[in-house]
């Protein structure tokens, strides 16, 4: 595996749902493998898929008042484990100005919001890593060092790409996407908000939730639709080595894989449907070039690999989680992920 990409799998829980109507668990995890077994074939050998972390979910259970079970026994992954396995390293990268980025791939509702942004105090990996950047700055603190740190959110829908961050209307066509020799890809006149502490932080990332929520009921079903990137510019000026140090942090909470399938779909939820297929295929083939060493990558084909072009090339560090349900009724769309986690190695 090269040592850039990190891949982890993330099954959920069960929902209440699916607890009353006797879901099947269709996943199991041993270290570091996950083991899928086939409802339609139970008795025959599960398949097998080795990544670096595996993270169960299933134990006991108490519920949460929006219906779903949380798991509360000990080989329950919470969220302080995920960021210390993958936010902390991603800090660690940031500080020696190493571009990063995390992606949750997976189908709607298979955990991918969860583990990038969390729900309320089940805080994901955004407001964890802004927290802890920020304890580090201020332990690190001292008259030699300057520190800036600056906030985007945006969302790509259909190769469109919109501010989360502006209250500006947005133009009908997305945002411009130009190319300098300075700063690769980029955004014009995308807000970069400096932030200074992680109030700040949670803060825009609850602006930008909002402005993803305007219209709620069509909305909802656009988010699973769109990629969402939370990006941490991170900027240390260290005054007496002259020395600075930039990098990205990106966090990306991926459109649902499941809309991959939708070629039948027709109108609007076909364009959706190609969209998101060229978009996934892309970073899946880019991160897939990039582990093989490939000499040409093709960054270019999307919108998304296009943006995070100098996040995912070069030197930076790239990380993987691949969201699954653990429901034998999701067993194509589990298998599906797998599979594409599995080529990320
Ligand atoms: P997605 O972003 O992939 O559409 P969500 O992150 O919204 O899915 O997850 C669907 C539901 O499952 C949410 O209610 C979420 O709270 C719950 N959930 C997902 N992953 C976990 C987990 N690891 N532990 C507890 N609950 C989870």
């Amino acid at each position: 595996m090269a040592n850039n990409v990190l891949v982890a799998v993330r099954v959920r829980p069960f929902s209440k749902r699916e607890i009353d109507k006797r879901a099947q668990l269709i996943i199991n995890m041993q270290g570091k493998m996950t083991l899928l077994f086939n409802p339609k074939d139970p008795k025959a050998d599960p398949r097998k898929f080795t990544f670096d972390h595996s993270y169960w979910s299933h134990d006991e259970y108490k519920e949460t008042s929006s219906g779903y079970l949380e798991p509360t026994g000990s080989k329950y992954t919470d969220q302080l484990k995920l960021y210390k396995d993958l936010g902390q390293g991603m800090l660690t990268n940031a500080w020696e100005g190493y571009n990063c980025s995390i992606f949750a791939y997976g189908q709607t509702g298979s955990g991918k919001s969860y583990s990038i942004m969390g729900y309320g105090a089940n805080k994901g990996l955004v407001p964890q890593v802004g927290e802890n950047l920020f304890k580090e700055i201020s332990a690190k603190q001292n008259k030699d060092i300057e520190y800036q740190v600056t906030f985007s959110m945006l969302e790509i829908y259909n190769e469109k790409v919109k501010d989360l961050l502006s209250k500006k209307k947005a133009p009908s066509t997305g945002l411009q996407i130009r190319q300098s020799p300075q700063k690769g890809f980029y955004v014009v006149d995308l807000s970069e908000v400096p932030v200074g502490s992680f109030e700040d932080v949670k803060a825009r990332m609850g602006e930008g939730n909002r402005n993803r929520t305007i219209g709620q009921t069509k909305m909802n079903e656009t988010s699973s639709r769109a990629h969402t990137i939370v990006c941490l510019n991170f900027k240390q000026n260290r005054i007496r080595e002259k020395v600075t140090k930039f990098c990205s942090i990106n966090l990306v909470d991926l459109a649902g894989s499941e809309n991959q399938r939708q070629t039948q779909a027709e109108g609007q939820r076909f364009t959706e449907a190609k969209y998101i297929n060229l978009s996934l295929s892309t970073l899946g083939r880019v991160i897939e070039d990039l582990v093989k060493k490939k000499k040409y990558i093709p960054f270019s084909d999307s919108v998304l690999t296009r943006l995070l072009k100098n996040a995912l090339g070069g030197n930076s560090k790239t990380t993987m989680i691949a969201a699954i349900s653990p429901d034998a009724e999701n067993y194509d769309q589990t298998l599906s992920t797998l599979r594409y986690a599995d080529r990320a190695k």
